[in-house]
Parts: structure tokens; sequence; C-alpha cells
């Protein structure tokens, strides 16, 4: 059994657990040994200095030291029944009460110490407590060693009393058998208590320092390990060798280059380079294309992609909607067609003909090209020679999507795009695995969009304003407030807008609607029409929040513009500005909460991506943009991307030296380490590349 070690030792056969608890513990995700010491207390409640309970305020979470006077037993209904105890305290008494759990009666008698923890009540001239938790004391001192007790996450049915025993259980009888995994080289220069110390210190520390310190090694160890899986994947890459070469003469790239109306600006000029150079390598390419809204990525993927076909191979470009991957479609094809090659769309939409017809071409190497959504990484879609992978809008997607369809070609060269910056510890995680490539300015002529932040009131005025930019031949889009999950308000609040406008304010501009229940021929239509200048103004959903590219639209007004996030409206604001004429953004909302005000203003305050990330950040705090999960990595249970930034970058470091010694994780002194990784991710196995 010590063989096996805790990680696989289930948890029913530690002492006083069995199946039934076992069972709740399974719960909480809960089902080794391992997994049970793992499970950190939330807080601590600190018992050494306690109130007597006349000094606590009714409604407050307290806990109570007494010595038990009296029990009485009640039953005030069917089904109910209360053991309400009276307890002496310093200088007076209080009732404590327990609910349906009558055999609590037998360790009550009389003179006995306890402390109870609950919520306190003050009811009929009584001072009362609803035990959540308790403890009974030996002598003066609790059972349990008293001091800063655990509190666990937990369900209802699993008491903090009852998971404290257990783990107690577990770690006496465990704690001699773990070793610790992390080479004795970190633990030493990080001053990290040791595993088994750390274990008993993160649950029952003799003190605050002992906590923090515990706490400090778990998250350094989490983020660690996290660091260790991503270089091993980068080492990977790295080491592969890609079957195709790209010849250096670029016949397609530079008639494509000769026929745009604009000259690349320095910054796509460099990440081209930077492209190419990873193109030349014998390894694939993994890399990041970063632009702020409207950098002009699409066209520096469009290159890769055209070496490529230049040299019989094929690429693919994928986007996270439908509505954007037709506008790709429609770009490249318009583009591509003067240079005779062919792009095909995989669409959400197509009949099974259609579909197999795609298929076909496809795997034959017949067609080029093909953009899609995820429909692309579906099972069925195999191509003959695929070279390139371009994903845009790479945020909306996971990291396994990723992975999916890199291994759908033989190791394809890479290129992911974002327009979503997110703080530096972010990136090194999130995209941790891949080069980064930046296009830091706007093509030129571009002038920033004027943002402004006004309440309903102005919607007259701000329609007026329409009606004159659309009579200077201009366009704009009206943007409602909704949420996506209920696509149901989405439509009737589309439908009624536009029904508003088309009979008031905007009676005299041609109106199209755009929402997610359109079936997606009609989207395709809509969007067609405005691209074409036929609808003029576009009341629309979310669903144009990314990529979309109508240069001509000049007005992007935001309705209640107060219900989205400071990415989401930097996103929407980024479909205007988009050519020469002035652009405007208009946030409109009451909301005077101080929230709302600061995202409202911050908006206005700057158009820089960057910018209003770190804003985002320091509005969200760190806990809900850390989300590990959303990109498809394994989730952190201790450590936070942002609050642990340090750690994260010490971590890092040590995962990068370690990988170029030792590879492999042959070593030795690394064959613990090699064992915890592969057990940690082992339900990332596929993307992380660990073996
Ligand atoms: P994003 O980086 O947001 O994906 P796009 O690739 O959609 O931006 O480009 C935004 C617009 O800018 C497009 O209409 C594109 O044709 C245009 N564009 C791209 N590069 C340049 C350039 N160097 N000079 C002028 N316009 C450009
Ligand atoms: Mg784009």
């Amino acid at each position: 059994m010590t063989q096996e070690g805790y990680e696989h030792y289930p948890v029913q056969y530690v002492k006083t657990v069995g199946p039934r608890r076992a069972a709740l513990l399974q719960r909480l995700g809960i089902k080794t040994v391992r997994d049970l010491l793992y499970h950190f207390p939330r807080e601590y409640q600190d018992r050494t200095v306690l109130k007597p309970s006349h000094a606590c305020a009714a409604g407050e979470q307290v806990t109570l030291r007494g010595r038990v006077v009296a029990v009485q037993e009640l039953t005030p209904r069917p089904g109910l029944r209360i053991t309400k105890v009276r307890l002496a305290e310093q200088g007076g008494y209080f009732f404590a009460l327990w609910f349906n759990q009558p055999y609590i009666k037998k360790q009550l008698s009389a003179g006995t110490g306890v402390l109870v923890t609950g919520k306190l009540e003050r009811r009929f001239g009584e001072i009362q407590l609803a035990v959540s938790d308790y403890e009974l004391l030996e002598g003066d001192e609790p059972a349990g060693g008293g001091g800063m007790v655990p509190v666990y996450p937990s369900t209802e049915q699993l008491s903090q009393r009852l998971l404290r025993s257990m783990i107690r259980m577990a770690l006496d009888e465990w704690a001699g058998q773990i070793a610790d995994f992390l080479p004795p080289s970190i633990v030493k220069k990080y001053s990290l208590p040791e595993l088994p110390v750390a274990l008993a210190h993160i649950h029952f520390p003799p003190g605050e320092r002992e906590a923090v310190r515990a706490r400090k090694r778990f998250i350094f160890e989490e983020l660690f390990l996290l660091q260790l899986a991503l270089a091993l994947r980068r080492r990977r890459i790295s080491r592969q060798i890609k079957p195709h070469r790209y010849r250096t003469n670029l016949e397609l790239v530079d008639k494509y280059l000769a026929g745009l109306p604009f000259t690349l600006t320095s910054g796509q000029q460099q990440a081209w380079r930077e492209i190419m150079a990873d193109m030349d390598a014998p390894s694939p390419m993994n890399r990041l294309l970063q632009g702020d809204v409207g950098s002009g990525k699409t066209v520096v993927s469009t290159l890769a992609l055209l070496r490529a076909v230049d040299n019989g191979l094929q690429g693919a470009l994928m986007a996270p909607t439908e509505i954007l991957a037709e506008q790709h479609y429609l770009t490249l094809s318009g583009t591509l067609a003067p240079l005779g090659v062919k792009v095909g769309l995989f669409s959400g939409g197509m009949n099974k003909k259609e579909r197999e017809a795609l298929l076909s071409a496809l795997s034959a190497g017949e067609l080029p090209l093909v953009v899609g959504t995820h429909a692309l990484i579906q099972e069925d879609v195999q191509f003959k020679r695929l070279a390139v992978v371009v994903i845009d809008e790479q945020h909306r997607f996971g990291v396994r999507q990723r992975a999916i369809l890199q291994y759908k070609g033989q190791y394809p060269d890479v290129l992911v795009m974002t327009a979503t910056p997110i703080p530096r510890t972010l990136a090194l995680t999130l995209y941790g695995d891949l080069e980064v490539s930046t296009i830091r300015e706007l093509p030129p002529g571009r002038r920033p969009v004027i943002t402004r932040a006004v309440p309903p009131s102005h919607l007259p005025a701000i329609y007026r304003f329409i009606c004159r930019e659309v009579a200077a031949g201009r366009q704009a889009y009206v943007v409602c407030p909704l949420v996506e999950e209920s696509e149901k308000v989405d439509l009737t609040s589309t439908v009624q807008l536009i029904d508003e406008l088309s009979r008031g304010p905007l009676a005299r501009c041609r109106l199209g609607l755009l929402h997610g229940r359109l079936k997606q021929a009609e989207k395709n239509q809509v969007m067609e029409d405005f691209r074409r200048g036929e609808i003029q103004v576009l009341v629309t959903t979310t669903v144009v929040e990314v990529g979309v590219d109508v240069p001509n639209a000049t007005v992007m007004v935001i309705l209640d513009a107060d219900r989205f996030g400071l990415a989401q409206l930097h996103q929407l604001r980024g479909r205007v500005g988009r050519g020469a004429a002035q652009a405007y953004c208009i946030l409109v909302s009451d909301n005077k909460s101080r929230e709302a005000q600061f995202r409202l203003q911050a908006m206005v305050s700057t158009g820089d991506g960057f910018v209003l990330a770190e804003k985002d950040l320091q509005l969200r705090g760190p806990g809900e943009f850390s989300g590990t999960r959303q990109s498809g990595l394994p989730e952190l249970k201790v450590a936070d991307l942002v609050r642990d930034w340090r750690a994260l970058e010490l971590a890092r470091q040590e995962a990068v030296t370690l990988v170029r010694r030792d590879p492999e994780l042959t070593l030795p002194e690394h064959h613990l380490l090699a064992r915890e990784l592969y057990h940690r991710f082992s339900a990332h196995r596929g993307y992380l590349a660990i073996s």
C-alpha cells in the first residue's frame, strides 16, 4: 500500500471514513487520501480569543465557550427536534441549539466544556446560538488543539467537525510516508516547508506564521507544476520536425502585397518577419500575434496562409463565430480570386452534400485554403497537407481546441491571434507555450474613436446624429443590451427597438436587424447588406462583438452600456474607426453605481486595449480574471495568477531551468516530480503532452 502512494489510496479505507462518508467526500471531488489532504481550509477561525455572548451582536457568526448546565429536548413540530443546552460562561449563560441531532445529548453531560460556533440571536430575552460546528473541551483546551481551527469548503451533510477529524486521521496515518516531490534545491532556495510539514500546517497550524508559510508552499508548488508542464510542452514542440518546408521565393505573397491598397505598417512587417523565421525553422511555429482591435492582424495571417499555398500546401483559418468566419471567407476569397487561389468556407449551415464535397476536396488536397468555426476541428475533417493553421480571436477558444487543430496536420505551423490584451502574468500562463509578436500601432490615418458616456435622455440627439452621419454616406451600429444566455429576451428587445426606431427617430434610414436567433443564412444576408451599404444602421446584439470589419461604419451606439464588461465594450468599439473617417462610440447608460461609472469613464479616457486590460483587472480583482479553466488549462486551487505574480515568475524560471537541465525528467532526483506531474495533469495530458 505504501508502494502505491497516497494519490491512489481510496479515502474510504482511512480509519473512521468508511463507504458512506466516502460517498459524501466524493461530492467534494475527494476520492483518495491525497485528495483529502489537498482539500485545504478556506479560512481559519481564531479560537484563542473568545468574547462572552453578551458582547456579541445579534446575527453575528461567533464561537463561544461554555460549560453544560442543563440539556433540554424540544419537539416544536413533527420532524423538528431541538436539543437546547444551557451553557454557563464567565459572568452569565446562553443557550446552544442543535437541530435534529438527538445523539448530541449523549456527549453533553453536565459540567462538560464546549466550544460552539454558529449564528447568535437574541430571542425571548435569551441569547441563543444555532450551532453549526462544535468541539468538546478537555480541561480548558479544545480536544482538537484549539488555536486556529480550519474551516473547509464543504457540503451540508459533511460537518466541519467531521471533515476535520477525517483529515486529522489521514494525516496521522500517512504523514510519515509522504515524500516531497519538489526538488530539494528548490525547497531550500525558497525556504519552503517540506510537503508533510506543509500538509500538517495548512490544516492545523500551530500559529498564523506556519499557516501562511504552508499556503505559500502550495501556491508555489501549483504554479511550478503548471509552468513545468508548459515548459515541457514548449520543448516538445520545439523538437518536432515538421514534414513541410517552404521555398524562399514568395510569389503569391508578393503578388498579394502588391495588390493591397495600402502598405504594411512597421508593426505588421515586423510580425511577418518573425512569422517567416518561424516557418523557416525545422520545428513548427507556435506563435501568438497580439494587436489591438483594428491593427490589421488579418492581413499578416493571410501572408502566412498564402505562403503555404505557394508551396502546394494547405492552410486553415478558424474564427470563433459564424459571422466572423463568413467575413474572413468573403475577404479572402475576394482578394485571392485574382491570384487564382480557391478558398472554402466550412460553415455550420452547409447541407450534407456541400459538406461532403468540401471534406473530400480538403482530404484530396484540391482545396488549398479553408475558413471555418470550431466546426473545422470535427473529427471527420481531414487535410491532405495542412501546413499553416491560423486561429483568430484566440481568447474565445480554449487551449484544447487549439491542440486538436494542431494534431490535424502533421505538425502544422500555428499562428493564434488576439485583440484582447491580458496582463503579462496571465499571458505567461495562458499563452505560456507560445512565442509572442505584438503589433503596437494602428494603420496610419486612423483617428482615435471619440467616445462619450451619456444618459438615455440624450437618445433623441444621438439618433439625429446617426441620421446626419448616414446622410453623409456613413453607417452605424446600435447594440442592444442583452445577455447572451437569454436569446428570447434578446429577440424581443431587438425587434421592439427596431420597430420603435423605424417608426420614429430613424425613419429615414435603412435599418437592418441582426441577432443570435436568425438562421445562419439570414445572418449572412444581413451582414452582406450592411457591408454593401444596403443597410445603413444595423440594430444588433453582441454577435458583432469580435472581428467584424466594415470600415465605412463610423458610429457605435451601445445601449445600457453598463451591462457590458470592459473587454467587451472595447471590442464593440473596435467595430468602428476602421477607416480614415472620424468615428464615434456612444455609451448610453443611466447607471450611477461606482463600478459602472468607473468602466464607462475608463472607456472614455483611453482607446488603448492594454490600459483597459489593466483597469479591468483593477476593477474585477484577480480572482475572476485568472480562471484558467475556461482556457482549458487545469484549474488552480490555491494560486492566483494575478495576486501571486511574483511566485509565478519564479516558478516559471525554475521550471525553464529544470527542463533545460533534465528535459525528460529522467534524473533520479526528478523521479517523484515526474510522477506528480503525470498525476496532476492526467486530465490534460493531450494538450500538455505529458507522458
Ligand atoms: P484586426 O487586427 O482587428 O483583426 P483587421 O485585420 O480586421 O484588424 O484590419 C482592420 C482594417 O484595417 C481592415 O479594414 C484592413 O483592411 C485595414 N488595414 C490592415 N492593415 C492596414 C494598413 N497597413 N494600412 C491601412 N489599412 C490597413
Ligand atoms: Mg480581427
